[in-house]
Formats: structure tokens, C-alpha cells, sequence
């Protein structure tokens, strides 16, 4: 894409009411508009990182035998009263013309119970799991993190539905597996930190937890072992030993970007959700329920990755692989340069304007973190080349013209 179509633009400074860094260095960059507090646009460059994680989340969720839906955002007050939650202070309410009562969904899984009620006879419908990726809504008292903590977000949940809590147990842990893909993939370390039931379960929940200084979770952990307890329910100390391998716990702070829950039979039996087994007794169908915030892992990345200069995206969420500058009016040369790295499959954002000094573009590239760089130059078209940089290193090299498509489109 030419940098000249992109309808946004980068900005020296924004409203420093938004302190957090997140929202400093995505504003800037032209990847998010904050609407209001803890409510954001994602505009194209925001969205394309969006849809990168979206990807490999599906992919995850895929490969474990998720099926992908939708459900509605706009849930009746019956579904809330089913499972005693529509008196929670987080949900949005409303009322339609005809006065009747609906939450904006801030989870689903009355929703999908009572959906499987419909499909659900026998055991040998089951075990099955099914999500979606919709926006959420939830009327959080702080929103002062960014898309850390937005009052509308976007969120993908998954539930299962099983006879029993063995099988659920299975799933579950195949699901945690599948959590350290995704977030490894998007190139986020994630501690999985034992945190209590809440509401639902008198288990441990497990939480995925990337160590920040902008997260509002404190956990204790092992860096040896990597055993996490989240610090609310913990009886764990800072530089105590690890119960599991005998390392030092470490106290720190982090940012909770998944949550997986067992949630037993609570909403089945809410929603009168059985099965009938083998010998013809029924049973209550055992659920669980497992959550990732996509806009919020956006924010993660943009904590994790900066620096004082701007953004530094791992490669597979990174909206463009390659940021190309022209220098000295070679538009001849770098069109054709855009052009071959189009063709070949490579991502590449170009800045074709002649009227910006390179300082700005240089600044820019910076700012937009996307992970290579490269200058078409007179200085470097007399070696018939391009300088390449990568992101946060600052050595520089020259490629042939003839050689960087190959080496790009590898
Ligand atoms: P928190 O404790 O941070 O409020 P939660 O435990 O209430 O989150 P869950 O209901 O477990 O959140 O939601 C699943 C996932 O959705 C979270 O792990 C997080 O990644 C994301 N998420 C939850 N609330 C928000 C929010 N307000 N803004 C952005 N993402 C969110
Ligand atoms: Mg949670």
C-alpha cells in the first residue's frame, strides 16, 4: 500500500489525557481513535494487526476442533435472570421501543447453553466446542489503559460442552496448549497463573499473564519453571521458593490476556442443559469457558514492544513486513522496487512522498514499528541497491536490487 492512500496519518503528540503507553504510541501511529474513554476505532493499520492475531487465534482454536460462529451482541434480560446475572454492575442495559429489557453481551455463555439445549440429546453429541470473535461490552469503572481496559473491546470466546469432568479437564488443558501457541505465535511469553474460580467454580482458574509494568495484575512466578499464581489468592511471597521446582519467586506485574475457565454444570443447569448417557440416565452437561481479548493483546504488544522511537511488532502480527522509503525522487526506481515486492507476496507499506525530508520518513518508520525497513537512494541506486534495516537494530546493510525480492519473498 502507498503511504500517500493510507487515509491516516502519523502525529507528533496526542490528548495527554491518555497516559498510558499503549495509547500514546498507537494514536500516534494512526492505528487506533479513541472515540471516547475506554471506547476506540481501529483504524486500517490497527486493524490489520487485529486481524493477524484474529488469524492465528482461529487457526489455534481450529486445529483443537473449535467451530467458528457468531452470536448476538444484544441479549435479552431472560438469559441474565437464567443464570442470576443480570444484576451485575458491569452490564450495559437498555430497553428497545416495545420496552423490552436487554444487556449489550459482556459474555456468552447463557447464550450458547441455551443454543445447545436445542442440539444436545444424547451422549454421543457430545463433546463439542464453538466460538466467536465479537465485540463485548462491559462498563468498567477504570478505563484508563487503552485497549488494555475498553468498555467495548473485542474478545474471543470459546466454550465446551461435555458429559463429564474428565473429559472437560482434557479439553481444557488442550485448550492451555493452544493459549502458549497463539500468544508464542503473536510473540508474547505468557505465564499461566493459577487464579481463583470468581463467580463460577471453586477450581483454579488459569489466567495468561505477560509480565508489564502497564498491567493491573500482580503474579508471583518462577522464571525457572514458570509456575504462576496470581498474587490475589496466592500464599506465595516475593523471594520465596517455588513449590514446584524450588526456584525463587519473583513478584511482578502483568497483563492478563486470557482467562480459562471449568465451569462445571452452573449454566446447564440454568438452562436445563442435559444428556442422556448410554444406559439411558440423564446427566447435567459440564461446560467450560475460555476467553482471549485480541484488542487487548494489540495494547500487550504495543507495552512489550517499544522503544523510545516508536513501535517494534514481531513479524507475524506486524501490519506491513516492509517499510519503504524513496529518497532523492527515485520514483522510477522505487515504484518498480513496490511493484516486484507486491507481486512476490510481500507486505509492504511505501512512502512515495517527495515532499517530506527523510528525517520525517525515518521518524515514521520508527513510529510504525514495522519490522524492516528499506531506502531507495541516489546513494544506493550507485550500487544498484537498497539499504535494509531491521527495526530496532541499527545497523545497516545494502542488498542488490537484483537479489532483496528474493530475499523478501522468502
Ligand atoms: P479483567 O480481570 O482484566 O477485568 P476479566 O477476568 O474480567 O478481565 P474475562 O471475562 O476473563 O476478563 O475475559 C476474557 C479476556 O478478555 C481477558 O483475559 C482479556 O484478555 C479480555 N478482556 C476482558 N475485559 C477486557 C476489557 N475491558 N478490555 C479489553 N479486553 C478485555
Ligand atoms: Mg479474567
Amino acid at each position: 500500500m502507498k503511504l500517500s492512500e493510507l487515509f491516516t496519518r502519523t502525529e507528533k503528540s496526542v490528548s495527554q489525557e491518555d497516559i498510558s503507553i499503549n495509547a500514546q504510541l498507537l494514536e500516534r501511529g494512526g492505528f487506533i481513535y479513541k472515540n471516547s474513554s475506554g471506547v476506540y476505532t481501529y483504524l486500517p493499520l490497527g486493524w490489520r494487526v487485529i486481524s493477524k492475531i484474529n488469524q492465528i487465534i482461529r487457526e489455534e482454536m481450529n486445529a483443537i476442533g473449535g467451530q467458528e460462529m457468531l452470536m448476538p451482541a444484544l441479549v435479552s434480560k431472560r438469559y441474565w435472570e437464567a443464570s442470576d446475572r443480570w444484576n451485575v454492575d458491569i452490564a450495559y442495559k437498555l430497553k428497545d421501543a416495545g420496552d423490552h429489557e436487554f444487556a449489550l453481551g459482556w459474555t456468552h455463555e447463557e447464550v450458547l447453553a441455551e443454543i445447545a439445549r436445542r442440539y444436545i440429546k444424547s451422549y454421543k453429541d457430545l463433546p463439542f466446542s464453538a466460538y466467536q470473535i465479537q465485540t463485548k461490552f462491559r462498563n468498567e469503572p477504570r478505563a484508563k489503559s487503552g485497549v488494555l481496559r475498553g468498555r467495548e473491546f473485542i474478545m474471543k470466546d470459546l466454550y465446551s460442552f461435555h458429559r463429564d469432568a474428565e473429559d472437560l479437564n482434557k479439553f481444557y488443558w488442550q485448550v492451555a496448549e493452544a493459549y502458549t501457541k497463539i500468544f508464542q505465535r503473536c510473540g508474547l511469553e505468557a505465564y499461566i497463573a493459577e487464579a481463583s474460580g470468581g463467580d463460577f467454580t471453586k477450581e483454579y482458574t488459569h489466567e495468561f499473564q505477560v509480565l508489564s509494568e502497564a498491567g493491573e495484575d500482580s503474579i508471583f512466578y518462577c522464571a525457572e519453571c514458570r509456575y504462576a499464581q496470581n498474587k490475589e489468592i496466592s500464599t506465595l511471597a516475593n523471594g520465596g521458593k517455588c513449590p514446584k521446582c524450588g526456584g525463587k519467586i519473583v513478584l511482578g506485574k502483568a497483563i492478563e490476556v486470557g482467562n480459562i475457565f471449568r465451569l462445571g454444570t452452573r449454566f446447564s443447569e440454568a438452562f436445563d442443559l442435559n444428556y442422556v448417557d448410554e444406559h439411558g440416565s440423564s446427566h447435567l452437561v459440564v461446560m467450560g469457558s475460555y476467553g482471549i481479548g485480541p484488542s487487548r493483546v494489540l495494547g500487550t504488544l504495543a507495552e512489550v514492544f517499544h522503544d523510545d522511537k516508536g513501535l517494534l511488532w514481531p513479524k507475524a502480527v506486524a501490519p506491513f513486513a516492509v517499510y519503504l522509503i524513496m529518497l532523492d525522487n527515485k520514483r522510477a526506481e522505487a515504484d518498480k522496487l513496490f511493484e516486484q515486492l507486491r507481486a512476490a507476496g510481500v507486505e509492504v507499506l511505501y512512502d512515495n512522498n517527495d515532499e517530506r525530508s527523510a528525517g520525517e520518513k525515518f521518524a515514521d518508520a520508527d513510529l510504525l514499528g514495522i519490522p524492516t525497513r528499506l531506502v531507495i537512494s541516489a546513494k544506493t541506486l550507485k550500487e544498484n541497491s537498497v539499504e535494509r534495516k531491521a527495526r530496532g537494530s541499527t545497523a545497516t546493510e545494502l542488498v542488490k536490487l537484483t537479489e532483496i525480492v528474493a530475499e523478501l519473498g522468502k
